[in-house]
């Protein structure tokens, strides 16, 4: 049966890994909602606009060209034809990317491209609002949380493998910024599903978690 999963939580959480590593187990689609924010993101901070700037970043989310392509480890990113894969994992990218995402023009946007990219079912959708917004009648939800510690020590380890030394005092700072602002924005805050089932990764390994989304899909 041809079904959608939405996986949601806050930043850190290991979402992307799960969705990912589950998305090839099952055979589904993988799409990371999160890059698409970190796409505009992208365009926003090279156009050299503000995130004050409401209108001007309204009008180039809705002329940019935002698209997905699958690639062996996850998806490949694009802005405009662009490869932005990489870039839009830095570190400063990370530091705005909430405060664009708070704009109502720009969630309107991407939300309506993501309902579309799930119109034929068979999508592992990670984000903040998938199970309560973009996929509401998603067949399976999950909401993938742990402690601020074991996230901030997650994103360390990751940014370290790509060389980027991030002091882990200052990922927490971040982390928790982040957070806050997505679950306190207007349009779609970050929230876990009345419906969705919780699972705390904490201290849990990735393959378990796995598991237990796919013995969830399947059942
Ligand atoms: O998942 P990731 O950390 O890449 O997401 C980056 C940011 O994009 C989040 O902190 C949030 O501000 C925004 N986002 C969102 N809604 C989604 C996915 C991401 O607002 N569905």
């Amino acid at each position: 049966s041809l079904i959608n999963i939405a996986i949601d939580g806050p930043a850190g959480a290991g979402k992307s890994t799960v969705a990912r590593l589950a998305a090839s187990k099952l055979h589904m689609i993988y799409i990371d909602t999160g890059a698409m924010y970190r796409a505009v993101t992208w365009k926003v901070l090279s156009t050299g606009l503000a995130a004050h700037q409401i209108e001007e970043i309204a009008q180039l989310a809705e002329t940019t060209e935002i698209a997905l392509e699958p690639s062996e480890d996850g998806q490949k990113v694009f802005v405009d034809g662009v490869e932005v894969t990489e870039q839009i994992r830095e570190p400063y990218i990370s530091q705005k990317v909430s405060h664009i995402a708070k704009i109502p023009s720009v969630r309107n946007r991407l939300t309506s491209l993501q309902k579309q990219m799930a119109i034929h079912k068979g999508v592992i959708m990670d984000g903040r609002d998938i199970g309560t917004h973009v996929l509401p009648d998603a067949e399976l939800k999950i909401y993938l949380t742990a402690s601020v510690e074991a996230r901030a020590k997650r994103r360390y380890e990751e940014l370290k493998a790509k060389s980027h030394e991030v002091p882990y005092e200052q990922i927490v700072k971040e982390i928790a910024e982040r957070d806050h602002t997505d679950e306190t924005r207007e349009v779609s805050p970050l929230r876990q599903a009345e419906d969705a089932v919780v699972l705390d990764t904490t201290g849990l390994p990735i393959e378990a978690v796995v598991h237990r989304i796919i013995a969830l899909a399947e059942s």
